[in-house]
C-alpha cells in the first residue's frame, strides 16, 4: 500500500537509497537536505523525488517544512529520521560548537521532526518512524564523543517512544548501520580500509547504503506492525549486541 513518506537527508548517500527504495516500494517520497542544492536538484532531477530544504535542528523549520510536505504530499504517514553529521575530535580538543551541532542534527532533529507528525498520527492511528543511528552510538568511537552520545540518544529515544506510540498503530524504531561504502568511506586511504577498518567486519566487506534502504522499507512496512523498540544492528558481524 503506498503512503506518504519523509527522509530526512534523503537526496544522497544513505538516505538518498533509502528514499529511492521507498518510492520503488510505492510510497510517495519527500526527501529534505540542509544545504547541498546541486546534489538536491540532480537527484531530484534523475529520480522523480520531491526534494525540500530545512535544518532538521530548528523545531521552527521542521514544522513549516512538515506543513508544506502535508500540503502539496498529504499527512505523513511514514517518517524516516536519517540525516546526520560528524564533527569529530578528541574530546580534550572537542569545542561547544562540535558538540552542539552534533547534539542539535543527531539528537534533537530526531524530536524536532517527530513531535509535529506525531499528533497525526496518533488521530489516524498508524505511523512508522524509523531513525538511523549507528553502530557507534552502540559502542562509542574514540574521538566522537559527541556523534556517539547522540546516536546512542537515538536508541533511547525510540525505546521510549514505542511505549507511548503501540496502542495507537505506530511503530519506532531505529537501524544501527556499521561502516557503509558512502562518498565518506571514498577518501580513507586504501592501506587503513585494507588494515585497519575491513579486519574489524566479520562479513569482510562494506555495507552498501541499499541494504539499509532495505532494512528501512522493512520496517515502514504493514508486514512489520508487531516490531517496536527495535534496534536493527546492520553492521557486517562487526558488533554483536
Ligand atoms: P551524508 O553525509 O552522505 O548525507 C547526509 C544528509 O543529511 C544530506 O542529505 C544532508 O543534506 C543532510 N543533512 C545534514 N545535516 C542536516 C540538517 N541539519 N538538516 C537537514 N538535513 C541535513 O550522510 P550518510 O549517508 O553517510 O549518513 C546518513 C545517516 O546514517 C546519518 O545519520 C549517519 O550518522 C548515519 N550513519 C552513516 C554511516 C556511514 O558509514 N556513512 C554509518 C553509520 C551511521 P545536504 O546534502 O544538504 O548537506
Amino acid at each position: 500500500m503506498g503512503r506518504i513518506a519523509i527522509v530526512t537527508g534523503g537526496t544522497r548517500g544513505i538516505g538518498a537509497a533509502i528514499s529511492k527504495a521507498l518510492k520503488e516500494a510505492g510510497h510517495t517520497v519527500a526527501a529534505t537536505y540542509a544545504g547541498n542544492d546541486e546534489k538536491a536538484n540532480a537527484f531530484k532531477e534523475a529520480t522523480g523525488i520531491a526534494v525540500y530544504k530545512w535544518d532538521v535542528g530548528s523545531f521552527e523549520s521542521c514544522s513549516e517544512g512538515i506543513k508544506k510536505v502535508e500540503s502539496e504530499l498529504g499527512p505523513v504517514e511514514i517518517l524516516v529520521n536519517n540525516a546526520g553529521i560528524t564533527r569529530d575530535a578528541p574530546f580534550h580538543k572537542m569545542t561547544a560548537e562540535q558538540w552542539k551541532e552534533v547534539i542539535d542534527t543527531n539528537l534533537s532533529g530526531l524530536f524536532n521532526m517527530t513531535r509535529p507528525v506525531w499528533d497525526g498520527m496518533r488521530e489516524r492511528n498508524f505511523g512508522r518512524i524509523i531513525s538511523i543511528s549507528s553502530i557507534n552510538g552502540q559502542k562509542g568511537q574514540f574521538a566522537q564523543a559527541n556523534y556517539a552520545a547522540a546516536k546512542a540518544g537515538d536508541i533511547g529515544f525510540t525505546k521510549a517512544l514505542a511505549q507511548e506510540g503501540a496502542r495507537k498503530g505506530i511503530t519506532v524504531n531505529v537501524v544501527c548501520p556499521g561502516y557503509i561504502n558512502t562518498e565518506m568511506m571514498s577518501t580513507i586511504p586504501d592501506k587503513v580500509m585494507n588494515e585497519v577498518i575491513l579486519p574489524q567486519i566479520p562479513v569482510g566487506r562494506l555495507g552498501e547504503a541499499e541494504e539499509i534502504a532495505r532494512c528501512v522499507v522493512f520496517l515502514a512496512s504493514d508486514d512489520a506492525g508487531f516490531i517496536t523498540g527495535s534496534t536493527l544492528s546492520a553492521n557486517g558481524g562487526q558488533y554483536m549486541i
